[in-house]
């Protein structure tokens, strides 16, 4: 009927639906003094003004007033506390846990050229600007339905468009982070290699800048400008575009899957609406399942950077150098002086649902959030829209915004997504297969077409960690090997994507 996730915690979490009704016993020594519902805290012990509340056994913020123990410790309750400064936590050279090496596990993937390998095979039409997008989303509505009838071992075609590329400060130093978003999108192992770009021919973000060198060979260009002089009308237009994506079905349909590796996987993981349980079950399942992808070789990404930033000091000790420390601290900075260029601040985050679902404040949330990187070391840190290089456990620097991150999981290099929520979000991406976890079993009730795995079984006790955390690795590579669809793409249920752009537009 109530959680206690750390044995120093002076607050539980209320697991009982219904709540609990005043004057119920929890234990011979605690008694509900009003009624907290479900998902809320309760207070463990007579605590009086300014004591520390203990949650996972840290500091989540100090009482605002003297509350009994059995009462319903509410937001309001809680100061938000500082952050620590990021020059005061150290890194030091401890020895790491190396995690024991798991062999044998495979999924069937597209191999690509570049080694990369895809859980899809889909067709992406790359955009260099806003102004293309009607004519982009309308080809490809004609290639589903003229062409990819014919072409039957690919999965889906994709219009890769967004709101940048005119109207922007190009040259400005942040425009480089939608422009290598954009450029590294069409790169995503799901897309084959196979890059064609839609430009409209005066935008200042050139299309060339958005094609790899070494594509093709071919002689054909695989940019078209609609303003190209030689085009007649809207017409011509699509049937240059239809000719063009037919050469590269040709290429995507002849892709093959074969056994690879799990070390192949490249997984981003994400947490979306959370709730006071995603960091007691689904963020804990999600990081045991990373530990094993990293166990088997392969890299998995976390990111949210609102999201992590309290849990600072609980990171930066985890970074297998000083390098990938400072690395570490250089991104969080950057996204400390960008919430301050905007005049925001963390207390932006989170939500009124998270705060509905019980979580009282940023620094909660973030030390639940975390929980989803498992415990093996971070070897790298990748700034937003750049590529993961490394395997192994990678911070990718991404704003917390489920869209934004997603976005920039793609660009990174993802090939399968896990995506947690408490609350509830119908969040699907058309590119890469997205897990949905819930976090707690009344979501899974009420979305039982929506959500792929429910991971709210812990707090029932049929389940533990470490057996959700082993079904969500098979999933993974079952959903990797397209034996299995997930929710979202069985009800067709896809969200745009959503470029970063911290740069000046004009
Ligand atoms: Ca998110």
């Amino acid at each position: 009927m109530i959680f206690i996730t750390h044995a120093q915690d002076n607050v539980g979490i209320v697991t009982e639906v219904s709540g609990l009704q005043p004057a119920f016993s929890v234990s011979p020594d605690l008694q509900a003094r009003e009624l907290v519902p479900f998902g809320q805290k309760i207070s463990l012990q007579d605590m009086h003004k300014g004591q520390p509340v203990i949650r996972y056994g840290q500091v989540i913020g100090y009482l605002t007033e003297d509350l009994e123990a059995g009462r319903w410790l509410q937001q309001t309750h809680i100061d938000l506390p500082e952050a620590p400064t990021l020059d005061s936590i150290a890194w030091k050279k401890t020895d790491l846990p190396e995690l024991d090496p798991l062999a044998g596990y495979t999924f069937e993937g597209y191999r690509n050229r570049d080694g990369s390998v895809g859980t899809k095979n889909v067709l992406a039409i790359t955009t260099s600007v806003q102004c293309v997008a009607g004519v982009t989303e309308y080809v490809v509505d004609r290639i589903k339905k003229d062409l990819l009838p014919g072409y039957t071992n690919v999965d889906d075609v994709v219009g890769l468009t967004h709101q940048y590329g005119c109207g922007v400060a190009i040259n400005a130093p942040a425009a480089i982070v939608p422009i290598r978003t954009v450029k590294n999108l069409a790169l995503n192992p799901n897309f084959g290699g196979e890059v064609m770009v839609l430009g409209l021919g005066c935008e200042k973000l050139r299309p060339e800048r958005l094609v790899p060198q070494k594509q093709g060979g071919n002689g054909e260009s695989d940019i078209l400008y609609l303003q190209d002089e030689s085009l007649d009308g809207f017409d011509g237009m699509v049937t240059e575009i239809l000719a063009m994506a037919e050469r590269h079905l040709e290429k995507l349909n002849s892709r093959k899957r074969e056994t690879c590796p799990a070390s192949d996987l490249v997984v981003g993981m994400q947490c979306g609406g959370s709730d006071v349980f995603s960091g007691i079950t689904g963020n804990p399942v999600a990081g045991f399942a990373s530990d094993l992808i990293v166990r088997a070789g392969g890299t998995v990404m976390f990111s949210e950077v609102t999201e992590v930033r309290d849990a600072a000091h609980l990171l930066i000790p985890r970074c297998r150098s000083e390098k990938v420390a400072n690395r570490l601290k250089e991104e969080l900075r950057w996204y400390d002086d960008y919430l301050i260029g905007g005049q925001a601040d963390r207390s932006a985050n989170p939500s009124p649902g998270n705060k509905r679902g019980g979580l009282s404040n940023v620094v909660e949330k973030a030390l639940g959030s975390v929980v989803k990187s498992g415990s093996s070391p971070i070897v790298d840190v990748i700034a937003p829209g750049e590529r993961v290089q490394k395997k192994g456990l990678n911070f990718v620097a991404t704003p917390a915004s489920d869209f934004v991150c997603g976005t920039l999981q793609v660009a990174a290099g993802m090939n399968m997504h896990v995506f947690i929520t408490g609350r509830g979000t119908p969040y699907g991406l058309s590119m890469v297969p997205v897990i949905k976890v819930s976090s707690n079993t009344p979501l899974k009730e009420r979305w039982h077409d929506l959500v792929d795995l429910d991971a709210g079984r812990v707090i029932t006790g049929e389940h533990t960690i470490e057996s959700l955390g082993w079904e969500l690795f098979e999933l993974i590579l079952d959903v990797a090997s397209g034996h299995k669809k997930v929710a979202c793409d069985k009800l067709g249920i896809h969200n745009d994507l959503a470029l970063f752009n911290p740069g000046p537009l004009t």
